[in-house]
């Protein structure tokens, strides 16, 4: 799968995965909450302001830039993604996704689920 802005069609991820069940999360603070090439759907049982949110690794994603809205990016060591969405699309600037990669948290990376479209082409077949 991949995620797409729903206002620009611009590709805003690599290619991903839905995590398998055998794979755990990380909630240690500083670490990655989820593993290179996968994407987890957010109950709000851990990001418990994102529920419906699809959380990945701060490394697959793609064009997106941090927000030029200065309320939004508070942190202590980096952006703590606490006052609502603080990365764009870079090419038409509509707030896709919110940014946690501060100290005291894992980070993650969870998308806004009514600004995106989801592709399921590229999907590679899982255990199921
Ligand atoms: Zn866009």
């Amino acid at each position: 799968m991949q995620i797409y802005c729903k206002q620009c069609g611009t590709l805003l991820t690599q290619p991903l995965n839905p995590i398998p069940p055998d794979i755990e999360l990380s909630e240690a603070d500083g670490t990655d909450y989820v593993p290179l090439g996968y994407a987890v759907f957010e109950d709000g049982s851990f990001w418990t302001q994102h529920r419906g949110c699809w959380c990945v690794n701060k490394k697959d994603v793609r064009n997106l830039a941090v927000t030029k809205r200065a309320e939004r990016l508070n942190g202590c060591c980096d952006l703590d993604g606490c006052d609502g969405p603080n990365l764009v699309c870079a090419q038409c600037q509509s707030e896709v996704a919110t940014a946690k990669w501060d100290c005291w948290i894992p980070h993650a990376v969870l998308f806004e689920s009514d600004r995106i479209i989801l592709s399921t082409e590229n999907t590679q077949p899982d255990n199921e």
